[in-house]
């Protein structure tokens, strides 16, 4: 697959961890902790365009943090 920025096909996949925190621009979120994922993500070693996906277990995380 080619970089969505450059074009290049000089892409490599990695897998990180993240810490996500709800928008504190609500005040029901600013008790809650942040989420730990681990996204995988695809960079480009051209331009450093970087593509992250999240698995569905760190989806269901966000989803129930939100939702609470
Ligand atoms: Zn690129």
């Amino acid at each position: 697959m080619a970089c969505k920025s450059c074009g290049s096909t000089n892409e490599s996949t990695f897998v990180a961890e993240a810490n996500i925190h709800f928008s504190f621009s609500q005040p029901k979120n600013l008790d809650k902790p942040g989420v730990l994922v681990f996204p995988t993500l695809t960079i480009c070693l051209d331009c450093g365009f970087t593509h992250c996906t999240l698995p569905e277990r760190d989806l269901c995380l966000l989803r129930e943090g939100r939702a609470a």
